[in-house]
């Protein structure tokens, strides 16, 4: 049955992992790729704008070229038909070496064939397209890049070759296309590591800061079927006893007491295991509220020992009180008062007739000690780190006689930490065990 309850808890977990680092890995690609996207739009985008700033100047100088001296003052379109003309004057030649300008008549077709010497071979592919006027577009012509812009020059410009035909200026951009493309490529690849690297890291964080949640849900999952188990036993005893009684109507309260004070039994024993429960609950949910003050130990002594000297020497056994210490403590004495019950409740409890059980008090540099001992039954080593356990028993059918639950110590030692102190166990030399509580003193007032 726990095995089941086990296999099943972890299918719940490894689910439960599986999603969160499902939803870290795409978290990481999304952030990622938007990043990239990110760098690599301004990387294209301030390529590009490099490439326009070009183009928009040979466009300016276009519309508005330069008066040329009279000595250059030679009708470009000539120079077309005399290709050995004087090439200072040459359009292709003032643009920058990567760049050509066509000129075309309305009709389409090119003035400046002869200027373009070798270019032309190329640049024969690209035909005038009057729709895509003042528009700056990429093209590629046998494996070139280019990017060019379609401009209609006015006829009143000074310079004739230009003066009323369509001029498309042409800058090869395979450098920057190639720039690009590497850019893209380490930028794909680099971030592709990184983010296999924010996997292995984020897997690994998964299961980091998923291992005290699933902790603690098991915890939580143990408790919940351990208190249920717990409540059951009582709950079927009592239902055993009131069958029996509907079976026996003529019989009198007397004839039947020992039913009803079995019931009566159970129903205190349920109560002490519902509060104890509620308790824990609460110091869980920390709506368990704790009221601090600055208080001395004879306001919390006193009470608890009172009524257990009564019964320890009613049941035949030793009290030893020693508690005289003078320091100052900021505790909810309610608390402590409560804690003090349960460990004096047990040392009674698991001690035997003649036994001694003993409290004491002392005081150590900063720390302050309570010590509950008794020469009782003892606690094995093995037993001292779980003994702090809900539902902890170290003998099941023993504690069934006292009453227990095994959440005494577990409620305990959540006082001793709300306290900001330390509870632990140590041997009571030669027999027996003994209960250290450790608080801090409040020196100054
Ligand atoms: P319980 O209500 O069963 O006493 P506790 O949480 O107070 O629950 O204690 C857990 C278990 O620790 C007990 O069942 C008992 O086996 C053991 N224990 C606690 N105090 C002592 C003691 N003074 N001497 C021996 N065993 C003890």
């Amino acid at each position: 049955m726990k095995k089941k309850r086990k296999t099943r808890l972890n299918r719940i977990t490894r689910r439960q992992t599986n999603q969160q680092f499902l939803l870290l890995m795409a978290t990481f690609a999304i952030l990622f790729i938007s990043l990239g996207m990110i760098i690599y739009n301004t990387f294209e985008n301030t390529t590009y704008s490099g490439i326009d700033h070009g183009i928009n100047n040979q466009v300016k100088m276009i519309k508005n070229p330069p008066t040329p001296k009279i000595e250059d003052e030679i009708h470009a379109p000539d120079r077309d038909i005399h290709p050995n003309n004087n090439k200072k004057n040459d359009p292709d030649n003032k643009a920058p070496f990567q760049s050509s300008i066509l000129v075309y008549t309305t009709k389409g077709k090119l003035l400046n064939k002869a200027s373009l010497g070798n270019r032309y071979t190329v640049l024969k592919h690209l035909p005038l397209k009057k729709s895509d006027l003042n528009k700056k577009q990429n093209i590629n012509i046998n494996d070139m890049n280019f990017r060019i812009q379609v401009i209609k020059v006015s006829k009143n410009n000074s310079n004739p070759m230009y003066a009323g035909n369509y001029v498309t200026v042409v800058q090869n951009i395979d450098g920057q296309m190639t720039s690009l493309q590497n850019f893209e490529r380490i930028l794909i690849i680099s971030f592709g590591a990184f983010w296999i690297i924010s996997l292995i890291l984020s897997y690994l964080l998964t299961r980091l800061t998923m291992r005290p949640i699933i902790k603690s849900w098991k915890q939580q999952s143990e408790f919940v079927n351990d208190a249920a188990h717990e409540l059951r036993t009582p709950l079927a005893i009592i239902q055993g006893k009131m069958e029996y009684l509907l079976t026996k109507p003529n019989n009198t309260i007397l004839d039947e007491a020992e039913s009803i004070s079995v019931s009566l039994d159970e129903v205190n024993r349920l109560n002490s295991l519902t509060n104890s429960l509620l308790e824990l609950a609460r110091a869980d949910s920390a709506t368990n509220k704790v009221d601090f003050k600055i208080t001395k130990p004879e306001f919390f002594m006193s009470d608890p020992i009172k009524p257990f000297t009564e019964i320890i020497e009613s049941q035949g056994k030793h009290f030893e009180i020693d508690v005289n210490k003078d320091v100052n403590l900021k505790v909810d004495r309610d608390k402590i008062k409560q804690l003090l019950i349960i460990l004096l409740d047990n040392a009674t409890k698991y001690t035997p007739k003649n036994g001694t059980i003993k409290i004491s008090d002392r005081a150590d540099g900063n720390k302050y000690y309570i010590t509950v001992s008794d020469t009782g039954v003892g606690i094995s080593d093995a037993d001292k780190p779980k003994i702090f356990g809900r539902f902890y028993r170290v003998d099941k059918s023993r504690t069934k006689a006292t009453g227990g639950h095994g959440l005494g110590l577990s409620i305990a030692q959540q006082i001793v930490h709300t306290h900001h102190g330390k509870i632990y166990i140590e041997d009571n030399k030669p027999q027996g065990s003994k209960f250290v509580v450790e608080l801090p003193i409040k020196h100054k007032v």
